[in-house]
């Protein structure tokens, strides 16, 4: 099958007052329609910056350097901002962590929703509150009308992430981003939410790209994953292989990582000793060689390239 979007040789880079720094590093990867994709790694590892590269929302600090992001035939590195907007919500939708910073305060729920739906679905304003309706109770909102009254600031955290999810999924995306969707929403919610991005992907063969670190999440969600290690991609391949035979130690430090799982007795979020590096300083060689019990001299002078081991599995170490 095609891709849909195809990500080659991503590099994003921020203004600091040092200089440039680089957040996302070489970064190419292809999504098939109805395919999903998990992206993992801790915090700061440039996950939320390569889905922000895509959608073009990097701020006035941030721009691409290089690369291509093609997305169904059009290269959205150098759409113009107009043509980019159209897509926006009705092709690429996109679900944040923090549903507050992406829903407006001002305006009621039911206003936002409506004109979102008004915009890209070419309703009236009849039909768009009828299926505004329609979309809360999808997500599982049982008094709708109430709702579409209130401000985002009324809303429990749950509530508004489902507000969130009913305007992502209401325009049909052909792809939809979710940026931990469900990090801080109880595990009812969560099962909830996940169901319904499953749900829209049986429906409309819509592709998602999933970015968590909960590894569980993936396992349940994902065809295909991506390990991002400070700014790079350091492991590729299908969800089997990631948790059957994880080939990079940064890769099997995560899975260790998962609680209750009997790798991990401590129940240790994050096992691995040490952190990621700040990208203001980026180490030479390895770029994970300070937290890697296998690193040699080696590691330390010289950067791994992501090497083919077989299909679908692809490492950055220099073990393989
Ligand atoms: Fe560890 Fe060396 Fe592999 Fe880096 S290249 S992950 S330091 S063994
Ligand atoms: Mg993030």
């Amino acid at each position: 099958m095609k891709n849909l979007l195809e990500v080659n040789r991503l590099q994003t880079v921020f203004r600091a007052d040092q200089g440039d720094v680089t957040a996302v590093d070489e970064v190419s990867f292809q999504i098939k329609l109805g395919e999903t994709i998990g992206i993992v790694g801790e915090s700061g590892c440039g996950k939320s910056v390569t889905s922000l590269s895509i959608m073009r929302l990097l701020g006035k600090e941030g721009r691409i350097q290089q690369g291509e992001i093609w997305f169904n035939g059009a290269n959205l590195t150098e759409l113009s901002e107009a043509d980019l907007r159209k897509l926006r919500g009705k092709e690429i939708a996109m679900i944040f962590q923090e549903p507050m910073t992406s829903l407006n305060p001002v305006f009621t729920i039911g206003n936002q929703l409506i004109e979102t739906i008004r915009l890209h679905m070419k309703l009236n304003r009849k039909e768009s509150k009828a299926y505004a309706i329609q979309m809360l109770t999808k997500v599982g909102i049982s008094r709708p009308e109430a709702i579409l009254k209130e401000y985002p600031h009324t809303l429990s955290g749950g509530m508004r992430q489902r507000v969130m999810i009913a305007i992502a999924l209401a325009c049909k995306p052909k792809l939809l981003i979710a940026d931990e969707p469900t990090t801080a929403l109880d595990v009812t919610v969560q099962a909830q939410i996940l169901r319904l991005m499953k749900q829209l992907r049986e429906e409309s063969g819509a592709a998602i790209m999933l970015i968590t670190h909960d590894l569980g999440i993936v396992a349940e969600m994902a065809d295909k994953v991506i390990v991002m290690y400070a700014g790079q991609i350091v492991e590729e391949a299908d969800v089997f292989s990631i948790f059957e035979k994880p080939l990079h130690p940064y890769t099997q430090g995560l899975l260790q990582s998962i609680p209750g799982t009997e790798n991990n007795d401590n129940n240790r979020l994050f096992g691995i000793p040490g952190s990621v590096p700040s990208i203001q300083r980026m180490p030479q060689g390895c770029r994970f060689h300070s937290r890697c019990e296998y690193a040699t001299e080696k590691c330390i002078h010289e950067q791994p390239t992501l090497k083919t081991i077989k299909p679908n599995h692809q490492v950055k170490c220099w073990l393989y």
